[in-house]
């Protein structure tokens, strides 16, 4: 006879979730907002630090089931006191100094870096972005994409650390899961698993009668997540007896990062309070998609869509973030296609495709309201649709939204202009002359 050896612990297992993103996507994404997270970020100029941290990263990257994808690893110390730490998408991870001070061991720090490079191995951050992309065909930058144009477009203007914002918010269901699968990841490595549920511990006690830690803001906190996680422990057979817990190593990196000089945050809002961008320049740059062409004032950037028809444009400064992390064209044009069906000249075809789009837009946006409704004008001859709406800016106060649509071949074709109302009156004329100069493909 022989023995059957003892069954496996049953661990939970996850799979990515739906993404219009390959995992190279992920790379060239993550790559690019990585590149201007250190540029905006006071990083800990620390050696020793990142190569701890690159160190215990890299040991725990190992363990993370990551479906055969091999992703660049990076880790980097941020000079920020906030109890936080984040992963861009392909593996590049940034840990404050707060949670290395707030670690009481290597274990729990692990737990951190295990939580973060599990968003990484799920694809959160793109699956996150793809959910934006379809649901949110509304204003923002997102508007110049549509259905199958995710990755280029994506990567063409999200490709900064600002408008990463979206590739940093997850849901509480990608939480728990980034909870579950670091402490397999933890438990693999050979760490007490138990310093997950010890860390998010310590973070819920920073809460109770304080502003809730920064983590909690880009990583909502799930129910029973340390329940959750102990369930996880269990399912895994328990704590090894040689489980390791501390390092001196670590106890010398945290003291090291305890040394290091403080670095005073700009004043929450800094970031919002831009600028006004220059005004449209008179001279006029050639714009070719598949389905159009168009003018566009040359002091104005072009943030092409993959698929060739959805295309943004905005002045220097014109795509701000409201403050949220979520970027959006504050100044410019947006140029979408959304799917409809119908006889170009038909009246009533327009009409309700226009209210779709319209509603889309409304869903993304609560304070969209339309002030001007429906009226007839023609675009390069074909029959379009002239509406006002306003909303809230993401620099700040209201905006005006110009939005004319038309039914063509493609779809319905809609043209959003944006500008803050204070402003408006400086690009009522330009939007015009782009809108005349628009010439549809035959
Ligand atoms: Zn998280």
């Amino acid at each position: 006879m022989f023995f059957v050896p003892e069954a496996p612990a049953q661990r939970t297992q996850f799979k990515p979730g739906w993404n219009k993103f390959s995992p190279q996507d992920d790379i060239n994404l993550g790559k690019r907002a990585a590149t201007d997270a250190e540029k905006q970020l006071p990083l800990c100029n620390a050696p020793k630090v990142d190569a701890y941290l690159t160190q215990l990263g890299t040991r725990l990257a190992q363990k993370l089931p990551t479906g055969g994808v091999q992703y660049p690893f990076e880790f980097h110390c941020v000079n920020d006191k906030a109890i936080n730490a984040f992963a861009l998408p392909g593996g590049y991870v940034f840990v404050n100094r707060g949670a290395i001070e707030a670690a009481d061991n290597e274990a729990q720090l692990a737990a951190v870096m295990a939580h973060e490079l599990s968003h990484v191995a799920l694809r959160h951050g793109t699956n996150q972005a793809t959910k934006a992309l379809v649901a949110e065909t509304g204003l923002g930058i997102f508007g110049a994409v549509f259905g199958d144009s995710a990755g280029g477009a994506l990567l063409t203007t999200l490709g900064n650390f600002t408008a990463g914002g979206v590739l940093l918010r997850y849901s509480r269901t990608a939480e728990s899961q980034a909870d579950v699968m670091g402490t397999q990841v933890l438990y693999d490595a050979g760490y007490d698993p138990r310093g997950m549920a010890q860390f998010f511990e310590k973070l819920e006690a920073e809460t109770k009668g304080k502003n809730p830690p920064e983590f909690f803001s880009d990583h909502p906190n799930p129910e029973h997540r340390v329940g959750r996680v102990d369930e996880e422990v269990d399912k895994l057979g328990g704590v090894p007896p040689n489980a390791r817990r501390d390092s001196a190593e670590f106890e010398a990196i945290k003291r090291e990062v305890l040394a290091l000089p403080v670095v005073k945050k700009p004043s929450p809002g800094a970031a919002g309070a831009v600028s006004a961008p220059a005004l449209p320049s008179r001279n006029f740059a050639e714009y070719q998609a598949n389905a159009y062409t168009l003018k566009y004032p040359d002091n104005w950037k072009k943030y092409p869509g993959s698929n060739g028809d959805g295309a943004s444009f905005a002045p220097e400064g014109g795509v701000v973030d409201d403050g949220t992390g979520h970027s959006g064209i504050a100044y410019g044009l947006i140029i979408g296609v959304a799917q409809a069906q119908g006889d170009p000249n038909d009246g009533k075809a327009l009409n309700s495709a226009t209210s779709q789009v319209i509603q889309d837009l409304q869903k993304s946006n609560p304070s969209m309201k339309v002030t001007r409704q429906g009226e007839r004008l023609r675009l390069n001859g074909q029959p379009g649709l002239s509406t006002y709406l306003s909303n809230v800016s993401p620099s700040g106060g209201q905006e005006t939204d110009w939005v004319v649509t038309v039914l063509r071949p493609q779809g319905l074709v809609y043209f959003v202009c944006v500008a803050p109302q204070s402003a408006y009156d400086n690009y009522d004329k330009t939007f015009s002359l782009i809108l005349d100069s628009v010439r549809f493909s035959r």
